[in-house]
């Protein structure tokens, strides 16, 4: 064996002993670190001949590394929609590596069925029937990717022609209707060899991101007569305003006309954990495919979601990877089948371990206070005159600018990721530069809340 290597194997306890404290000193200040710093310029690392070992590397990750990665997990990254990793699931992402199961056949362990467990409490949280199955894959736009590779199949087969088999060659282009999708729908449609230009924007209810559903009908009434195939990809939760499209309406068109309809519910899946807010999910469950993502409210660590799927047959016919020292796939095909990967992490583990440690009530308990320190900043921006509230705050998002339209937002936005309190994302919305909040880590509080709007009008 090569001698550092020798070496580590006899030191690991050290080792594990060292990074714990690293982890422990991290995890308990990550509220006192900044949320986000201004990376370094880069530099070349050259392959060295001989390894250092691994505490010496620890050493250098610490003087390198370390002191320039964001408080990403912490409370006051508010940056795109992020969370965080609960106690729970950062035990369990632990033991993921240290385990290291690859969870792509079901012959070797138990693990495929911990994954059926944590997709089994999952459908529970979100209020999802046995009918739906699921599989967790690396992020929401990997689960639209594999959602919308489904339904493709589903649309070909309407006009019998198999996808899988013969590819895009004869196919029409399915049209893909949407009023406010996600960017990562596009890019989805851009890999599966769709195109993008396949997405028609549908309207939008005036005043709102939500779709119009008499447009909608027209639209798909428009695909039918030229005998076209369609998906609905339906908004449960938008990135600026978290509106959510009438998902029960959607559903109910399924009775007048054929179309796979998908969900990307990526963190607004998560109003069905609370009594509140779970009036925005209803209807969810008439989709034939729904995005939820894990790393944003369920606070797993990167990077984990689900695809979850009334037509597993469907999904097996675009996914299966059938080879002899493989097995046969068997009625209830193993997990390579299942999705774009082969070789799979026990992402499901964190997941589990935290459904288990906190149970739906815990879950509860973040959605309901994440959205509650959403309106509460909310309020502070709509009472003051130097910003505008740009949309009302659904449920964990604010969108707002400042009231002068001479601030050049992305420099705000630069001096407040300096200032460290607050790490905030830009966007646009109604043609105007504005900032994003998003609410999603287990953490944060009401005294979060105060450091932020304090940042928020001295860094002005
Ligand atoms: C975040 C998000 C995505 C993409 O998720 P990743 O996990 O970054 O791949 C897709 N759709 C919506 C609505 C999102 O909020």
């Amino acid at each position: 064996m090569y001698p550092q290597l020798q070496y580590d194997l006899e030191h690991i306890e050290d080792m594990l002993q060292r990074v714990q404290e690293i982890s422990l000193a991290y995890y308990q200040n990550v509220g006192e670190s900044p949320a986000a710093v201004a990376p370094p310029s880069r530099k070349n690392q050259t392959l060295p001949k001989q390894g250092m070992g691994g505490l010496a590397v620890v050493n250098h990750f610490l003087k390198k590394v370390a002191p320039h990665l964001a408080a990403s997990g912490g409370p006051r990254y508010l940056g795109f929609v992020t969370g965080g990793a609960t106690p729970a699931a950062l035990i369990g992402d632990w033991l993921t590596s240290t385990f290291d199961q690859n969870v792509a056949s079901d012959i070797d362990s138990i693990a495929p069925l911990i994954e059926d467990e944590a997709i089994d409490m999952l459908r529970t949280l979100f209020g999802l029937p046995d009918e739906f199955s699921g599989s967790f894959v690396s992020g929401a736009t990997m689960s639209n990717f594999a959602a919308l590779a489904i339904g493709r199949q589903w649309c070909a087969k309407q006009i019998r022609y198999d996808v899988a088999k013969l590819g895009l060659y004869g196919l029409p282009q399915i049209r893909v209707l949407a009023a406010t999708p996600h960017s990562s729908i596009y890019k989805a449609l851009s890999m599966l060899g769709m195109g993008r230009s396949s997405l028609i924007k549908i309207k939008t209810i005036p005043g709102r991101e939500a779709i119009d559903i008499d447009h909608l009908r027209f639209e798909l009434a428009a695909a039918r007569a030229e005998l076209i195939p369609a998906i609905v990809v339906g908004s449960g939760g938008t990135v600026n305003t978290v509106d959510f499209d009438d998902l029960t309406a959607i559903g109910a068109l399924k009775k007048e006309f054929t179309f796979w309809y998908h969900v990307d519910a990526a963190f607004g899946g998560f109003a069905a954990c609370t009594k509140e807010t779970a009036r925005l999910t209803k209807g969810m469950d008439s989709a034939d495919s729904i995005t939820i993502d894990a790393h944003k409210w369920l606070n797993v660590p990167y990077d984990s979601a689900m695809v979850f799927t009334r037509h597993p047959d469907i999904g097996l016919q675009v996914f299966q990877n059938s080879a002899a020292y493989l097995g046969d796939v068997q009625d209830v095909p193993a997990y390579v089948h299942r999705t774009p990967q082969n070789s799979r992490r026990f992402r499901a583990l964190p997941a589990w371990f935290s459904l288990l440690a906190y149970g739906a009530a815990g879950y509860e308990e973040i959605v309901t206070r994440c959205c509650r320190l959403a309106q509460r900043i909310g309020e502070k921006i709509a009472g003051n005159d130097r910003y505008d509230l740009l949309a009302p705050v659904n449920l964990n998002v604010v969108c707002f600018a400042p009231a002068s339209h001479e601030v050049d937002v992305g420099a705000l936005l630069m001096r407040l990721r300096d200032d460290g309190r607050v790490f905030a994302t830009p966007t646009e919305y109604g043609g105007r530069s504005a900032i994003r909040l998003a609410f999603s880590n287990w953490r944060t509080t009401d005294d979060d809340v105060e450091l932020v709007w304090q940042a928020l009008q001295e860094c002005l």
